[in-house]
């Protein structure tokens, strides 16, 4: 399904997208299917994850088409499956910085310089941090921006946890949180919940989250792990500490516009400014589509909708001034895409030594005792939307390297005994052993090429 394939540099692309959440791959659907080809540039670190906010969620209730609801991450991958099947080029890349005074405008990327005739950006917006004093000596150490991805790890089980914050975010992950923590803190600023009603009424009434009100975080403290957090209520300006394991940002975004410089009309919390409920932007071949230009709405639905709007409207210019080269296509109907192929659990009856892939704690321990090879322990969660990236990644390594070396996928949630003895605080973690001795561990998505050095070093040695 992962069909990549980067930009030739003397060629001019009709339309790039930048960004793969919602709006992005709904703009690739559409221009897709006009056989613009267009370019979409997923995005790496810089701006959250390929696939964008939807990513870190669990279950999506309100996208149209699924009545019994949907992980966010599927939703991802089939939306970006859609945008693959008709047609759409992938480069799995950050653009660093974009020159829009010349023509075609100029996309400088991890993968090199990408010439475009039109535009649509769609890279959404990414959590704040407090930045507290001691906050990167926690950071995954006790603090996460992602209930949703860490909340499951051991170190939460059973103990007292906060969220800072107080609208949807803050209290969707509070009410997630309950299911692992012993206690849920909710920490919020003012007097009231800017959640919505019924959200906010869900976490009142919850036994398991007590919130503060007029409440900030003022410190954080602990020795390898977070232990205490230091707080101060508004009214009296009381400083009290609060002992727990667990804090969970939740305190808004900001948009993903930096690398633009100054170079289009922003407004003064950083949103692209367009025309009133319209995609253009103050530069023309421009286009905005979905949280990058919109401070109020922000749903996974408003963004897939200002996508399509934006790749109508880059379609219409693009021909209006004759500069789209369509391609022509073979066949009406594209191939079927293939769906997810979901790995099942080894067990003594389907474990196979040399497969490249393979699931659980007895694959583990039968590779980590028998095989020679390197292998890939990856850690993920149900519903971390990282470990969605990540493993197609990882098992394109290991298909690059024809069987030299081996992966094995461990839940955390399924396998909790292993997790904790292999200390891991955050998914997706991986290890990388070589005969029973651990080489390397990285934690969250890395450039596929890291993974892939770090191996053929290892064949080498
Ligand atoms: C925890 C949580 C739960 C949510 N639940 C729901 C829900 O249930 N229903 C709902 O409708 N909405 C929900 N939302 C909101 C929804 O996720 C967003 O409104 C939606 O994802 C916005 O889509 P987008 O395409 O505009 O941007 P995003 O989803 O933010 O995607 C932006 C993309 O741009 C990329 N990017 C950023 N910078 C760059 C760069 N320099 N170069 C290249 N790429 C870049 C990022 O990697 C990412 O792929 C939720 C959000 C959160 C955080």
């Amino acid at each position: 399904m992962d069909s990549v394939s980067s930009s030739n540099s003397s060629q001019i692309e009709n339309l790039v997208i930048i960004g793969s959440g919602p709006a992005g791959y709904t703009a690739a659907i559409y221009a897709a299917r006009a056989n613009l080809q267009p370019l979409l540039i997923t995005g790496f670190n810089s701006g959250g994850i390929p696939g964008g906010q939807l990513m870190t969620t669990t279950f999506v209730e309100n996208f149209p088409g699924f009545p019994d609801g949907v992980m966010g991450p599927e939703l991802m991958d089939l939306i970006k499956a859609q945008a693959i099947r008709w047609g759409t080029k992938l480069v799995e890349a950050d653009a660093q910085s974009i020159d829009l005074s010349v023509r075609p405008f100029k996309i400088e990327s991890d993968e090199g310089v990408i010439q475009a005739h039109s535009l649509i950006i769609a890279t959404g917006a990414r959590a704040n941090r407090l930045h507290l004093p001691e906050e990167n000596r926690f950071w995954s150490k006790g603090i996460s921006a992602c209930a949703i991805c860490d909340g499951a790890t051991p170190q939460f089980r059973d103990e007292e946890l906060a969220v800072v914050g107080g609208g949807d975010s803050a209290c969707e992950e509070a009410v997630y949180l309950t299911k692992f923590g012993s206690h849920v803190h909710l920490l919020v600023r003012s007097k009231k919940l800017r959640a919505s009603a019924a959200l906010a009424d869900r976490v009142l009434a919850n036994t398991q989250i007590t919130v503060h009100w007029n409440t900030e975080v003022i410190g954080v403290e602990g020795d390898e792990w977070l232990e205490k957090l230091e707080l101060r209520t508004g009214e009296n300006d009381q400083v009290y500490t609060l002992e727990l394991r667990g804090l969970f940002y939740a305190i808004g975004h900001k948009p993903n516009t930096d690398f633009l410089g100054e170079q289009l009309a922003l407004d003064s919390g950083g949103y692209i400014v367009t025309s009133p409920g319209r995609p253009e932007s103050s530069v023309e071949g421009v286009f905005a589509a979905g949280d990058v230009a919109d401070p109020e709405w922000r749903q996974g639905i408003t963004a897939a909708g200002a996508g399509c709007k934006a790749s109508l409207a880059a379609e219409r210019w693009l021909s209006l001034r004759s500069l789209a080269k369509l391609i022509k296509r073979t066949e009406l109907e594209p191939e079927q895409i293939e769906k997810n192929n979901f790995t099942e659990i080894s067990t003594e009856s389907n474990y196979k030594q040399d497969a490249l892939w393979q699931k659980g704690s007895f694959a583990l321990r039968k590779l980590y005792h028998e095989s020679r090879k390197p292998l890939l322990v990856v850690y993920t969660s149900s519903a971390c939307g990282p470990c969605h990236v990540l493993k197609p990644q990882l098992k394109r390594v290991l298909e690059e390297l024809k069987g030299q070396a081996q992966g094995v996928e461990i839940d955390i949630e399924v396998d909790q005994e292993i997790a904790k003895q292999a200390d891991i605080n955050g998914t997706p973690t991986i290890q990388l052993f070589k005969e029973k001795v651990l080489k390397s561990q990285w934690k969250g998505v890395k450039q596929r090429s890291t993974f892939k050095e770090a191996i053929v070093n290892l064949l080498v040695d």
